[in-house]
């Protein structure tokens, strides 16, 4: 069979047998047939996969009946099953003296010579295997290997519409669907889940294989594929993607398939074939999914996931109707699995449903995962080839804290996983008990304990947590949200519903802190070679005034009969500050002159993260209302350590001399001062380093909703002149971390962390 319209003929013909009543075991029985005499063999013969990896052999044309449910191979036995073990067709003049030959008797298969096989797959899964035969030695040409992978698409049809083997078998017959798998990432946000995986973009069921019409197939492709690279071109224009660090690696991707004329050219051919425009896809991605997973180069196999990704999209260009999991109806308790993710789509879903969530891309400053840690939802991102590995169904562990997901957890670690879940929400609930009881130390020291927040939807945990304000509002997650920059008007409005949200409690807003990790859509003359020390924050601020004074007349505005507190972000010399708070005054003026009421108070502060402020103290305490020392950034800073270099992430620590000398330093000079001082950094966050921070002096703490439990229990069982005498006799000790003595301080003394 050597023309394009004999394989046209042949698809036809299987179509109608496709199409006739009878059993799924009869229709393949004559399939087999009319494939044998097509492709003028003596024999035609379809294995299926069942479960523990074993190849049956189901139907023949050609083989002794008998044979039929009878000769099973394991995959990697003979050549059947190293078929199926490399998902790579085979074509062999002389069969029998290939060293895999493994010889059946009850199939009388010893008078064919040659052999021609090729893999039955689904979405790069092995189904089956089908096979021709010849008796006389024969060269297949690659035209004949070709026409035989499409004609098992069709097999592949049958084989995954659950008649031939039920779909419960199948799915534990599909190798690696058995095993479980452990796939690696880094923690976007910590916590456990586990659920059922839900495709955040779902694959597409192929309803029809083989073509009515190729020209107006070929047509559908055509349009379909145009469709697809100006979406493409769109996505790259726009916000989301042109934000993420990873984007120019993920454009050369898609370029290389989406421009790419072979990939193009060999979806052609298979629509000229026979196949529908949608089988055509997946035949071809199919076989390049194979050939990329055999690639010893590991550049070609990581791009694998955006093959996968490139199929869909044009899948769903051609069904005409893209859309996402959020409009399905979903399991009780789910995992979504995701390339990435825009941090509105994460908000379609149901958050009593949503147990985590799994990205092949994301970076901790990832929308998503600002989304998501306000959610209390744990992400894990860059797993690589999550899309490839996981099916929707599939069950899921997912641990946020150690960046891993489990696919197909055994029984006994699905029950592990549950005790420790339940034991979770146990001391959640023991949390939510402490929330009217005041944070206060054993020996009577209170601790004001503030929220840090910058999404709506962090605006409940006021409540639910207790916290008596919020410390840090940061103000540019509002604008990494939106398309366009917002308007004064449109500003006023967010600054009005996190005040009127707060009722009497305080709400320290922080003006833009953008730059760095974090990219305006909308600003992008910001992207820095060194970009944690480049333009970013008041420096920004300072440069653009107009976009300073419209966030501050906004705030006021805001605040109109209120008490406004407002903060600058890596202030690095005190000129900085005045010059930022005479833009305050300026906008204090002018709304004077209006007859909207100015607001009743008025705090100005900062943001302590940059060092070399570190030796301007007395004259900031001179200017500044209040202090928020942002340990992020001002740690990073002292040890000259990317704080998102995950290589780098416990390099150093923050219990460590030089940084606790600092810290007792600020606490010290403010409080000669008279300036009152927080801490708005992670440090605050995590018991032990909280637990700290109170024994150096620090009196306010601001921190992520999720945190204010676990810091509340420390405090609660603190004892704080015993922790003061304690890092006061620690004195300068050398040593690269003090955390273990920390520890053991702690647990002697019986303080919950
Ligand atoms: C900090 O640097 O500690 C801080 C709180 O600010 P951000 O994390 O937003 O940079
Ligand atoms: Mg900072």
């Amino acid at each position: 069979m050597e023309t394009v319209s004999s394989s046209r003929l042949v698809l036809r013909r299987l179509r109608d047998v496709m199409a006739r009543q009878g059993s799924a075991q009869d229709r393949l029985n004559q399939i087999v047939r009319v494939i044998a005499a097509d492709m003028v063999a003596e024999v035609c013969s379809c294995y299926i996969m069942r479960a523990g990896e074993v190849l049956e052999l189901f139907a023949t044309e050609g083989l002794r009946p008998e044979a039929v449910h009878s000769t099973r191979l394991r995959v990697g036995e003979g050549l059947v099953g190293v078929i199926a073990a490399t998902a790579m067709p085979l074509a062999l003049a002389d069969a029998q003296s290939h060293p895999d030959f493994a010889y059946r008797p009850e199939t009388g298969e010893e008078i064919y010579h040659s052999l021609m096989g090729v893999p039955i797959l689904r979405s790069g899964r092995v189904l089956g295997v089908l096979v021709v035969q010849n008796r006389t030695p024969r060269d297949y040409t690659e035209d004949e290997v070709e026409a035989l992978q499409t004609i098992a698409m069709v097999l592949a049809e049958l084989a995954a519409s659950g008649e031939l083997v039920s779909p419960v078998e199948r799915e534990q017959s599909t190798g690696i669907g058995q095993m479980p798998m452990r796939l690696d990432g880094i923690r976007l946000n910590g916590g456990l889940a586990i659920g059922q995986a839900v495709l955040h973009e779902p694959r597409l069921v192929i309803r029809q294989v083989v073509a009515e019409d190729a020209n107006a197939e070929l047509e559908r492709l055509h349009r379909a594929v145009a469709e697809m690279q100006d979406a493409i071109d769109k996505l790259f224009a726009d916000s989301d993607m042109a934000v993420g660090g990873d984007h120019r690696d993920i454009l050369e991707t898609y370029r290389m398939f989406a421009e790419d004329r072979g990939w193009l050219h060999r979806m052609g051919e298979a629509v000229k074939s026979g196949l529908t425009a949608e089988a055509a896809v997946a035949k071809v991605s199919s076989d390049m999914h194979v050939r990329l997973n055999q690639a010893t180069e590991p550049y070609l196999r990581e791009r694998l996931a955006d093959l996968e990704d490139l199929a869909n999209r044009l899948q769903k260009h051609l069904a005409g109707n893209p859309f996402t999991a959020a409009a399905s109806s979903l399991p009780d308790e789910f995992i979504l699995i995701a390339r990435n993710m825009g941090p509105a789509e994460l908000l379609d879903y149901d958050r009593r449903r949503l147990k985590a969530v799994v990205l092949e891309e994301g970076s901790p400053n990832a929308h998503v995962a600002l989304v998501a840690r306000a959610l209390d939802i744990p992400v894990v991102g860059r797993a690589k080839n999550a899309l490839a590995r996981i099916e929707a169904g599939d069950l899921l562990v997912v641990s946020g804290d150690e960046g891993a997901v489990l696919l197909r957890p055994s029984e006994d670690v699905q029950l592990a996983v549950g005790n420790r879940i339940a034991a979770r929400v146990g001391q959640r609930q023991q949390y939510a008990a402490l929330r009217d009881l005041p944070a206060e130390t054993k020996d009577g020291v209170q601790v004001e304990m503030l929220l840090n927040a910058g999404l709506f939807v962090d605006l409940p945990t006021l409540d639910e947590t207790g916290a008596s304000g919020i410390g840090l509002f940061r103000t540019e997650l509002q604008f990494m949200l939106r398309h366009k920059f917002p308007t004064v008007m449109q500003q006023a409005a967010i600054y009005r519903r996190v005040l009127d949200q707060a009722g009497d409690r305080p709400v320290t807003f922080r003006t833009l802190d953008v730059g760095g990790d974090k990219l305006l859509p909308y600003m992008d003359d910001i992207a820095d070679e060194n970009p944690a020390m480049g333009w970013r924050a008041i420096r920004i601020s300072l440069d653009r005034p107009a976009m300073l004074r419209q966030q501050l007349r906004a705030l006021i505005r805001a605040a109109s009969g209120r008490h406004l507190k407002v903060m600058f972000p890596m202030i690095a010399d005190i000129a900085e500050f005045d010059a930022a708070r005479a833009v305050l005054d300026l906008e204090l003026e002018r709304q004077a002159q209006t007859t909207v009421d100015p607001p009743a108070k008025v705090e100005v502060g900062l943001m302590l993260e940059v060092p070399a402020l570190l030796w301007q103290l007395p004259a900031l305490a001179e200017r500044a209302d209040f202090i928020s020392v942002g340990t992020n950034d001002l740690v990073q800073f002292l040890y000259a350590c990317d704080r998102n270099n995950p290589r780098l992430a416990d390099r150093y620590d923050t219990l460590s001399t030089p940084v606790l000398r600092v810290l007792r330093q600020i606490v010290e000079s403010c409080s000669k001062h008279g300036v009152a001082v927080t801490v708005c950094g992670e440090m605050a966050a995590q018991p032990l380093d909280a637990m700290a921070l109170v024994g150096l002096g620090f009196r306010a703490l601001s921190m992520a909703p999720a945190s204010m439990g676990p810091v509340k229990a420390m405090i609660r069982s603190l004892d704080v002149a015993a922790l003061a005498e304690f890092i006061g006799a620690l004195g300068e000790v050398p040593a690269h971390s003090l955390r273990g003595k920390f520890h053991d301080f702690a647990r002697d003394r019986g303080i919950e962390l």
